[in-house]
């Protein structure tokens, strides 16, 4: 779920984070691409401005031409500045090699039309003024009327025509100084300058002579009046020929089509580049709409999905703990590895262990100590011990180390596990020192090997060992030593509480045995002499029979009594007395066989139990007894006793008795023959019958 959970996270975060690069990365497109259109319209500007500059540069000649006034030619000098400082930015603005050669063509052909139409037109306009010509054919027309009128008051001597003469040479004289005005130069204005001065001597020649009388200084005048008109017509005819001949306009109309095709170029580029703007911005748009759009979904998909797991999880959890809660400790919770969850499942899991795992231990401690009461002898008890011990402990070895009586020896009772093995095969016996647990009576747990290691610990030596003391009231008992040469093995707090419950549920059967085992052997024993006393034997006698004859095997008895044993009472005391009995008890209890009841009957009286011995045997048996006390030496405080013999009588099941009542009493009746056949006999029952 947690995974789920970043999912719904880092996807939106990254569809958002995505969503605002993209836009960011349209927004600088379309800002590239605005300032390409403010690039574009800039250069479409400067395209304009050049073809203005031309179109001013060529109305200014055109002007000029026609008019003549320099006022126009104003326009025409401030262009070809303006047009360079504007090729130059086009050349920036449209560093492509096709837009830099239609420039560099413009530029050729501006500078053709410069060279080839503007500076022909103007200066052939220069040198003919505007009205020169008519300035000047109106001089020499009136000259010439002039001349004719003079020659005709010659003739008729009509004063109307002198004064006409007077109006037409004024006429002409002011045409000359108009055509003076014109803005003539050189050799042209020497000219006029002459042709007037001219003109102004034939004047005033003309004024003082009569009517017959023509000036000299009229000679030729109208020839040059009229070559100067003729001049100045030809040179008018010549600028509207240079006019009419087109090559400016020519030049202009071509300059004019490679900036329109530039122009288109850059149209083109402007409405391709308005176009991807329009394009990104609906890009933009659409984007900057869905990706957070998307981007909310699947963020509010996955806390859904992260909500019904959560509550599916939860109802788990609630459902396992309301069946462990009814005592179901067996249940468990089962999520899925990504569940959110899952630490707390796996907890609640280990405390359901823990307690399914208390509860077993209980019903096994339970169980363990309801064992151990049944217990009737402590060899039980360390029986149910060992069978109990890899239950309780689990992966934990075990020793149950007893403290002898002598309080000298550590002695290993039971054992399991790997304790088990080491007792097997190594038996090591202890002193209780070798425990320092023991030492200072107070459990002992030791963690890793950097804790004290006990020297009866095994070796190599374990990575966790427990000691508890087992003692009952102020008597220690013994030692319960756990512990595991694996390092991963549980010894927890939790296991040292169980362990101590364990031996103290040990200690009491241990010490309630003991103490019932000493009871019992004080009442089945004889004090003085250590061995059973009669009502033992009388027990034992039933038992045996039954066994015997289950098994049908034979069963011998054999009484025996000390001869004469009043003597010894009498001459040396009773306490030498109590010493012969003692005496005869040893040599008894050396001379029989593990199985065998040896029993003081009553006071010099004894009587053996040999299971599984015929009559022949019992017989051989009792001799070499007899043979054997005989040998004795009796002594009491350095006193001898002298001699010291036995009567003996044997009676055996099946041969002379069928019950225990019968088989005393026969073995009795041969024990009595033999004291009447002369002391110091072995008398067997069937010998006595037979006889
Ligand atoms: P016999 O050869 O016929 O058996 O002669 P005896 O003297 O052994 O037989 P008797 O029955 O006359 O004597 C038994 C004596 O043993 C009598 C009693 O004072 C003595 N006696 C019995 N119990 C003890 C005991 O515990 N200690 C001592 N010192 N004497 C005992
Ligand atoms: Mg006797
Ligand atoms: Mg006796």
């Amino acid at each position: 779920m947690r995974r789920r959970i970043v999912f719904g996270f880092m996807v939106p975060l990254g569809l958002a984070l995505l969503t605002g690069l993209v836009v960011y990365r349209i927004i600088r497109t379309h800002n590239e691409d605005f300032n390409r259109v403010t690039t574009t319209s800039r250069t479409s500007g400067q395209l304009n401005k050049l073809i203005r500059t031309v179109v001013d540069a060529e109305t200014g000649q055109r002007g000029f031409a026609i008019t003549g006034d320099e006022a126009f030619l104003e326009p025409y000098y401030a262009s070809a500045t303006e047009f360079g400082v504007t090729l130059s930015e086009l050349r920036r603005s449209l560093p492509d090699d096709a837009s830099s050669e239609t420039l560099s063509e413009i530029d050729t052909l501006f500078e053709r039309w410069h060279r080839e139409a503007a500076e022909v037109v103007i200066g052939s306009r220069e040198k003919a003024p505007v009205d020169l010509d008519g300035a000047l054919r109106g001089a020499s027309t009136a000259f010439t009327r002039a001349r004719a009128a003079e020659l005709r008051y010659g003739l008729t001597g009509d004063a109307a025509l002198l004064s006409r003469w007077g109006a037409l040479i004024s006429e002409a004289q002011r045409q000359l100084g108009r055509a003076q005005s014109l803005g003539l130069s050189g050799a042209q204005l020497v000219d006029v300058r002459a042709a007037a001065a001219q003109v102004e001597s034939y004047r005033r020649a003309r004024s003082g002579l009569g009517r017959q009388s023509v000036p000299d200084a009229a000679q030729g005048l109208d020839d040059t009046l009229f070559q100067l008109a003729a001049d100045a017509e030809v040179a008018e005819a010549k600028v509207t020929a240079i006019i009419k001949v087109g090559t400016g306009r020519r030049l202009i109309d071509a300059i004019r089509v490679r900036v329109d095709e530039l122009s288109s170029r850059v149209n083109a580029t402007l409405e391709r580049t308005l176009a991807a703007s329009d394009a990104d911005a609906r890009r933009t748009q659409w984007v900057a709409f869905v990706g957070p759009l998307f981007a909310a979904m699947v963020s509010l998909l996955t806390i859904v999905q992260a909500q019904r797991q959560l509550n599916r999880s939860l109802r788990k959890l609630a459902v396992v703990a309301k069946g462990i809660a009814a005592g179901q400790l067996e249940r468990r919770l089962n999520l899925a590895q990504d569940d959110e969850l899952r630490p707390l499942a796996e907890d609640f899991n280990r405390m359901a262990d823990r307690l399914s795992e208390r509860e077993r231990q209980n019903a096994q401690l339970e169980q363990f100590g309801s064992t151990l009461q049944t217990c009737v002898t402590t060899a039980e008890a360390y029986g149910v011990a060992e069978r109990f011990g890899p239950q309780l402990f689990g992966a934990l070895s075990g020793t149950l180390y007893l403290i002898n009586p002598s309080r000298n020896l550590l002695e290993t009772a039971s054992s399991w596990g790997q304790g088990h093995h080491a007792a097997a095969e190594t038996p090591v016996v202890h002193a209780p020192s070798d425990c320092w647990a023991l030492r200072r009576n107070r459990r002992l747990r030791v963690d890793g090997k950097a804790g004290i290691v006990c020297p009866h610990a095994p070796t190599p030596a374990p990575a966790k060992s427990l000691c508890v003391p087992l003692g009952s009231q102020d008597e220690t008992l013994g030692l319960l030593y756990l512990f595991s040469h694996d390092a991963s093995a549980t010894l927890t707090d939790a296991t040292e509480r169980f362990a101590v419950t364990v031996a103290e549920q040990l200690s009491l059967a241990l010490s309630n045995l003991r103490l019932r085992e000493s009871l019992k052997q004080q009442s089945i024993r004889d004090p003085l002499t250590g061995l059973f006393n009669r009502r033992h034997l009388e027990e034992t006698l039933a038992l045996e029979l039954h066994r015997a004859a289950r098994r049908d095997e034979p069963l011998s008895l054999m009484m025996f009594d000390v001869d004469h044993f009043k003597t010894y009472n009498d001459r040396f005391g009773h306490d030498a007395g109590d010493a012969v009995l003692r005496l005869i008890s040893g040599l008894v209890q050396r001379h029989i066989r593990a199985g065998d009841v040896a029993c003081r009957y009553g006071g010099e009286e004894f009587v053996l139990l040999q299971t599984g011995m015929s009559a022949g045997d019992a017989f051989r048996r009792a001799e070499a007894l007899r043979g054997a006390v005989a040998e004795l030496s009796p002594e009491h405080h350095g006193t001898a006793l002298g001699t010291l013999t036995i009567s003996l009588g044997v009676a055996t099941y099946p041969e002379h008795a069928q019950t225990g009542e019968d088989l005393l009493k026969r073995a009795d009746e041969a024990l009595y023959r033999a004291k009447r056949g002369g002391r110091n006999l072995t008398v067997v029952a069937a010998e006595v019958q037979s006889a």
